[in-house]
């Protein structure tokens, strides 16, 4: 067991990227206090995270790290009933209008709503011998002295109360409280960078008849210039296929079932959108729009507070159809865990400098492929055209070429850094091809 850093830590907000620190932190600190304000525990989407009803892929970067962090956890969510499936042989990729050729990788993957999949960390988390749970509290504010945080005010059925601790890490995810708290701390807010993404989902769970869509466990279809609607169809626990379309650059999908069909039918291979039509609905079409990526650029502040951190959505969040947010998530509880062995001193500069890190491949390969999707050239510069052209190419490539399809599949998935995709084998292959 490795030396304890200090006594006490907390973490706001029980959302995935919450949970995983709250595991690499349990190695460091005697206690682990981890606060949320719904009721935790159901496999049920909850109020704090509605995105939840949505589908939610895990990507395989993301996957490796929570197995890393909780072994055998795969083989739980895989016993519950989570959906396993081989990259890329079950996994059909439709991108830039192109149906990529498929081989074995070896990789393997697991297809699960986010809710089910949530459950199963916080069920390994509070196996923890150190840590407690507080949900149903709502953080209400930041205790502080001088430049240190010294503890979170929260407020639960017993009224509010004050949280003394060593360590505060905002896991709050979008609506993050570190900016206010920095502000009122007397500090500098960071610099932001938006990208305007206007997406919009809509969701229907269905039972599909038993094996109407051969072997495949997941199907997604990515929008790109010139067609502005996608979709991911992903069989999930419970026997149920979760089919979300997305819309990009403000293009709503239907909430009504002609309308979801008709989608489908447009953007969907023929057998996949009659499976979807001949399905049994499971409940109603839900809906939800995402205006903006925001990525806070933390690492660049001269100052912070000693006893803070931040991590997930509260540090970064993506346009949600590339499926990066929970694994971002696990690489900044690895930046954590990294920093942490070095010591209390200089934590925040190291660890945001680390995240920034892992950060920019995901920041890199989404907004690129969002600028490609907006109008306006004015937006995109030529290195961000040149590499669009590049992408576009080896989508086309890679419908015949297993190899180049492979390749495209492990830098989505962030196994591998987009620089991968310059690999002279690779770069072979596109020109070749
Ligand atoms: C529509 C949509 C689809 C998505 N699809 C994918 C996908 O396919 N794959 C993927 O990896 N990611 C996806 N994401 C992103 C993913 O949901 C997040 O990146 C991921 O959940 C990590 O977020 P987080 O834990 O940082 O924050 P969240 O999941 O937002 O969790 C924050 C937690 O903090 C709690 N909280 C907030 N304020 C307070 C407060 N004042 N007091 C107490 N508790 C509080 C909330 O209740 C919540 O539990 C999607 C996002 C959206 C919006």
């Amino acid at each position: 067991m490795a030396r304890k850093a200090a006594e006490h830590a907390i973490v706001l907000g029980a959302g995935v990227s919450g949970l995983l620190a709250a595991r690499v932190l349990a190695d460091r600190y005697d206690r682990v206090t981890l606060v949320e304000r719904d009721a935790l525990g159901e496999d049920t989407p909850r109020r704090g995270v509605p995105q939840g009803f949505h589908a939610h892929a895990l990507l395989p970067r993301g996957l490796r790290i929570l197995e890393e962090l909780f072994p055998g956890l795969t083989g739980e969510l895989v016993a519950g009933g989570a959906v396993p499936y081989e990259m890329i042989v079950q996994l059909r990729m439709i991108m830039g209008g192109h149906e990529f050729a498929r081989m074995p990788t070896g990789e393997k993957g697991v297809s699960a709503t986010r809710p089910f999949l949530e459950s199963h960390i916080l069920r390994r988390v509070r196996r923890l011998p150190n840590l407690v749970t507080a949900d149903r509290s709502q953080v209400t504010g930041i205790m502080a002295e001088g430049d240190r945080v010294t503890g979170a005010r929260i407020a639960g059925d017993g009224g509010e109360r004050e949280l003394p601790a060593d360590l505060v890490v905002d896991a709050m995810g979008r609506g993050g409280r570190t900016l206010a708290w920095l502000e009122s701390m007397g500090y500098e807010r960071p610099e932001e960078e938006t990208v305007k993404v206007e997406v919009a989902y809509a969701t229907w769970y269905l039972r599909l008849a038993a094996g109407a869509l051969g072997e495949d466990r997941m199907i997604l279809v990515g929008t790109y210039r010139g067609q502005p609607k996608g979709a991911a169809l992903c069989a999930v626990e419970g026997d149920r296929w979760l089919v979300t379309l997305g819309g990009s650059a403000g293009m709503r999908p239907p909430t009504d079932p002609e309308g979801f069909f008709a989608w489908l039918d447009e953007v969907a291979p023929a057998d996949v959108a009659a499976a979807v039509r001949a399905a049994e609905p499971l409940g109603e079409i839900g809906s939800a729009r995402i205006p903006t990526s925001v990525r806070r650029r933390y690492e660049r502040l001269g100052r912070f507070p000693e006893g803070l951190l931040v991590t997930g959505d509260a540090i970064c969040n993506f346009n949600p159809i590339y499926g990066q947010g929970m694994s971002i998530g696990a690489l900044d509880a690895l930046a954590m865990r990294e920093c942490l062995r070095g010591g209390a001193d200089g934590l925040a500069r190291r660890y945001f400098a680390a995240v920034a890190r892992a950060l920019d491949p995901a920041w890199q390969l989404s907004t690129g492929a969002d600028l490609a999707l907006r109008e306006a050239e004015a937006e995109r510069t030529l290195r961000v055209r040149l590499l669009n052209a590049y992408i576009g190419r080896l989508q086309r490539v890679a419908a015949r070429d297993p190899r180049v399809a492979v390749a495209f599949s492990r830098v989505s998935g962030l196994l591998d850094p987009p620089s991968a995709l310059m690999r002279p084998a690779v770069v072979w292959r596109a020109v070749r091809g």
